[in-house]
């Protein structure tokens, strides 16, 4: 017998591995999917679990934080990667699909519960019944009114991230902490360059090859926020005078002024993440890598995060949720999934929906959902969505998040050590549940 009916607004990826935890333990789900009466603009079928972009679910290395991701959600149970194994294509170490197989093998799964209905309709308000948004980054409009009523701050509509680098990939030879003007704390590393490197530099920026945008995106886009590439391509000296600008800046190493100052900001109390300042950019993320390993400090640079820039509607979650994704002073259970949560990328979409799938079913059951430890990725991101910061942008899988492992030197073994660390934890959190 059904326990209760949870509605999910959203067939998504996170809507969809919601959906399957919810029904796996006995409770019925009504999922709404507004497609195809209502598009969204960038989907192109009417598919549940539909991969709007890349079909790469990203690497399965272990010691890579997607590939860490994944084998903690392979520990939780989760239904999407399972049966994205099912219709994997050849993609090297990455965890590749063919979409239209796993769409329709998403709905299938779902369809083989009988409690499971699905409502082809468009919701646009938030009624006093368990439910799930899972609306994801183009939430409908009327859908983002209704969420906007519930408070807690903005609700976000668009993404222009700046790539984050790993402080310990960057050539500190080539770096140095400092101030303008030697004013205030030494809050910036900067990273110089002479003459002809920015040239270099700049040349291989305005020549790089962008992601193309949808109409929809594009004007309020560069409206907001210029991607660094579109701002050089006004000339050279544009981005010098910007983001770039070298005043009152002299490398403290050698007594020289440069020709153009990259400047980097700490992205975590821990100081081992590093945010490339005004660098929100629209290139593709192998192009980023390309062109801004070519700025000197940083040749060899690891990108903890890429930049993007696309409509992207998620809430100040940070004020609104907890760490279970439940919406904290609701009278009523109510939870959000997915991109709209503050999460960013496919697999941590599904990794949300999994959370607050499993954090629903506990408090309709009575049980106090208990956080993954803060050193598995899914405790770690879970607790970013969730805590205060001054300028929350949605965050990707990154060994940054985690707290650091100290006296590891070598990178691809402190790699490694997070990987080992976050799966002996979340069998250990897993092992301590089996007692509730
Ligand atoms: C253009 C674009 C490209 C992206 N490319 C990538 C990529 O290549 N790799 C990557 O890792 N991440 C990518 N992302 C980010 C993100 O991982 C995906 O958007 C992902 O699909 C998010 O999952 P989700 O479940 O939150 O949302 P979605 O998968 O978008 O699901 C949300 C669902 O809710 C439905 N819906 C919306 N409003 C309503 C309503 N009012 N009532 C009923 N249904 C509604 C939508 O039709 C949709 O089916 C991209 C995002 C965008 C916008």
């Amino acid at each position: 017998m059904s326990k209760q009916t949870v509605k999910v607004v959203g067939g998504g990826l996170a809507g969809c591995e919601c959906a399957l935890q919810l029904l796996k333990r006995g409770f019925d789900v009504d999922m709404y999917e507004m497609r195809p009466t209502r598009g969204t603009g960038a989907h192109s079928t009417d598919g549940l679990a539909e991969l709007v972009c890349s079909n790469s679910l990203k690497s399965e290395e272990p010691s890579t934080a997607s590939g860490v991701l994944k084998a903690e959600l392979k520990l939780l149970g989760c239904e999407l990667l399972q049966i994205a194994q099912t219709c994997r294509v050849p993609s090297g170490s990455a965890l590749a699909v063919d979409r239209k197989r796993f769409s329709a093998a998403v709905e299938e799964r779902l369809k083989q519960f009988e409690g499971f209905r699905l409502i082809r309709e468009e919701v646009d308000k938030i009624e006093r019944t368990p439910t799930v948004i899972a609306t994801g980054p183009l939430t409908s409009d009327k859908m983002a009114a209704a969420i906007s009523s519930l408070g807690g701050g903005s609700l976000y509509f668009y993404d222009a991230i700046a790539p984050i680098v790993s402080f310990d990939s960057i050539d500190m030879s080539k770096a140095y902490f400092g101030g303008r003007y030697g004013k205030g704390e030494e809050d910036y590393l900067n990273l110089p360059m002479q003459r002809a490197e920015y040239e270099e530099f700049f040349k291989a920026l305005v020549e790089a090859e962008t992601v193309v945008l949808h109409d929809f995106e594009k004007k309020e886009l560069f409206e907001g926020c210029m991607p660094i590439e579109e701002m050089a391509k006004r000339g050279s000296d544009t981005i010098r005078f910007g983001p770039l600008k070298p005043v009152g800046l002299t490398n403290p190493k050698t007594g020289e002024k440069a020709y153009a100052v990259v400047q980097l900001r700490r992205e975590n109390v821990a100081g081992d993440c590093f945010n490339m300042v005004g660098f929100q950019t629209n290139l593709t993320y192998a192009e980023q890598k390309r062109v801004f390993r070519m700025i000197p400090a940083l040749h060899d640079a690891e990108f903890l995060r890429y930049g993007v820039m696309h409509r992207n509607t998620y809430i100040n979650s940070p004020e609104l949720l907890d760490g279970g994704f439940r919406v904290k002073d609701s009278e009523f259970a109510l939870y959000f999934a997915g991109q709209i949560s503050g999460v960013e990328g496919y697999v941590e979409s599904v990794m949300s929906g999994l959370a607050a799938g499993q954090a629903m079913a506990d408090e309709l059951e009575g049980r106090q959902y208990v956080l993954p430890p803060e050193t598995t990725i899914c405790g770690a991101l879970a607790r970013y969505i969730s805590t205060r910061s001054l300028d929350f942008q949605p965050m990707n899988a990154n060994f940054g998040i985690l707290p650091p492992i100290v006296g590891v030197r070598d990178k691809k073994s402190r790699k490694l050590a997070y990987g080992r660390r976050a799966v002996e934890d979340m069998k250990a959190y897993l092992a301590s549940r089996a007692r509730y």
